[in-house]
């Protein structure tokens, strides 16, 4: 059977290395964006220039119609998901908690953590063996700030990842028996776009001296972590975690 992955957030950074090395391992990706269509547009035309099949669907998935809109779309254009990454999310600039007003940490945790949420329900819904499916697996994208809590940066953003554990901890037990696995990875010091959005665009070129590895990550080594736990050879692990952080 063919496996089908959405990842969230798939147009850019860690989704977008997570859907091109998914459809170089044969699954169907659907590469879920909000506003970027250009660059969704483009991974897919990489993936299905070495062959691959791939969509592009446009979907806040902090907002339940949306979420409802992206599942039904896959469902009609490549079949019932098999596989999901909750990938998509956001920071803001940087900031003490004494300075964030109720309408960042609402954005950060509906786009952080109800998005994960309402992914996870329709994959479920689609997956287990409850609702007469054949089973999957989902990886939810965490962060190593979910550990360090990220003083004087973003705590809210931090507070967003460690719940995005939590739901990995007991969604895991929950759907166990029903054919379902579901894993984490904590990324940290990641070259990608997101860093802009916290107002410093070179954050971890600043911060590797302090990453025992002495350099930062690449989205491709967070995909090759996503992957495994994904794939069959991780079959009895799950509620667990995987930390890509170079050693912090
Ligand atoms: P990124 O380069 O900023 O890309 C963010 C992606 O999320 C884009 O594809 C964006 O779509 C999409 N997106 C944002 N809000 C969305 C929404 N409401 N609905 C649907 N899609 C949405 O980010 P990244 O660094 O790859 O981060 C990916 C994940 O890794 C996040 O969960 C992040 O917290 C986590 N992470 C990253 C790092 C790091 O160092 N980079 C470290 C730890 C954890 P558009 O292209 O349409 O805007």
């Amino acid at each position: 059977m063919r496996q089908v992955l959405i990842v969230t957030g798939g147009s850019r950074g860690i989704g977008a290395a997570t859907a091109r090395l998914a459809a170089q391992r044969d699954y169907a990706v659907c590469v879920n964006y909000i506003r970027n269509q250009a660059a969704a547009e483009a991974v897919v035309k990489q993936i299905e220039q070495a062959g691959g099949t791939a969509i592009a669907v446009a979907a806040d998935v902090s907002l339940e119609p949306e979420v409802a809109h992206l599942f039904e779309s896959v469902d009609k254009a490549l079949g019932p998901v098999t596989a999901l990454v909750n990938n998509a999310g956001i920071l803001e600039r940087q900031m003490r908690l004494d300075e964030m007003d109720a309408e960042r940490l609402n954005r950060i945790f509906t786009t952080n953590i109800t998005s994960y949420f309402l992914c996870a329900r329709e994959a479920v819904r689609r997956m287990s063996t409850k609702y007469g499916g054949a089973g999957g697996a989902i990886v939810n994208v965490s962060s190593g700030a979910a550990r360090s809590g990220s003083p004087g940066e973003y705590v809210d953003y931090a507070a967003s990842k460690g719940a995005i554990d939590t739901l990995t901890i007991g969604l895991a037990k929950e759907v166990a028996n029903e054919r379902i696995r579901v894993n984490g990875v904590r990324p940290a010091f990641i070259y990608t776009d997101i860093h802009a959005s916290g107002g410093e665009p070179n954050r971890v070129d600043r911060v590797k001296q302090f990453v025992p590895m002495k350099r930062g990550g690449q989205a491709e080594e967070v995909a090759a972590a996503i992957l495994w736990l994904l794939s069959a050879e991780a079959s009895y692990s799950t509620g667990t975690f995987i930390d890509v952080t170079g050693g912090v």
